[in-house]
């Protein structure tokens, strides 16, 4: 029996996940937004109006708010206002969304205490890249740096991945396995324990799901002519191993 594992080698453990409030009134653009979140390994709580935003607030304790300017029953700007007028919310990281384009705008939401503020409509990299750099100013997540085994490495900060310099598309489960794998390279997995570490320990997940998701992640690391990184062992699990045999 391998010892339990530290808290800190679960990387998708969601109590340590950064929990972004999204206050937006439209439904498609919430979708979107959470889906994107999600992928960047966030956890996301959502609210369609002012006073939702309030309440959810108080009940969810998010990491950083994503509040859209115009909103039924209570402006962005008035909830951004009140959330600064608390002593519990002073400092609550706050990006801004707005419509508008006037300069005028942006300095007012800046002098009510918004940390930051996007335009709509933005590219959405760029606006996960500003959430990502004010949870850091604020402390709401560790500059994570890079994990890497052999020719792999792994901008934590970025959601980046590469072999051998060439950029590796993984899905947001592969990704979560591999960043779990990189944390004990060599190390053999069972597959309970890599879905405590790539779901979370309380998603209920088939055993044979990680097979699955091995299989991709698999397919997204080997390169022609290059070598095997994860190593299946029978009855036993997996492991991040270049000696992959
Ligand atoms: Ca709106």
């Amino acid at each position: 029996m391998l010892p339990p594992m530290p808290l800190s080698a679960r990387p998708s453990d969601p109590a340590a996940r950064p929990t972004v409030l999204v206050v937006e009134d439209e439904a498609p653009l919430l979708t979107l937004l959470r889906y994107n979140l999600e992928r960047q390994g966030f956890r996301v709580e959502e609210a369609s109006d002012g006073q939702e935003a309030l309440l959810r607030v108080a009940e969810a304790s998010p990491d950083l708010v994503l509040l859209d300017w115009m909103l039924p029953s209570l402006s962005g700007l008035e909830v951004c206002r009140q959330l600064r007028r608390r002593p519990a919310t002073r400092d609550l990281p706050i990006i801004m969304v707005t419509a508008r384009t006037e300069d005028q705008d942006a300095v007012r939401a800046l002098d009510l205490g918004a940390d930051d503020y996007i335009t709509k409509p933005f590219v959405m990299d760029a606006l996960m890249a500003r959430i990502r750099a004010l949870l850091r100013r604020s402390g709401g997540i560790a500059s994570k740096g890079t994990l890497g085994y052999r020719d792999l490495v792994m901008d934590q900060d970025a959601h980046r991945v590469s072999r051998n310099g060439r950029a590796l598309h993984l899905g947001p489960t592969e990704y979560r396995l591999l960043e779990f794998f990189l944390t004990h390279p060599g190390r053999v997995f069972t597959r309970e324990q890599l879905l405590d570490g790539a779901w979370g320990r309380d998603i209920h997940v088939e055993p044979r799901t990680v097979d699955v998701h091995i299989r991709r992640l698999r397919k997204a690391l080997n390169g022609p002519g290059e070598d095997d990184l994860v190593r299946t062992v029978r009855s036993a699990g997996y492991a991040l191993d270049a000696e992959a045999g």
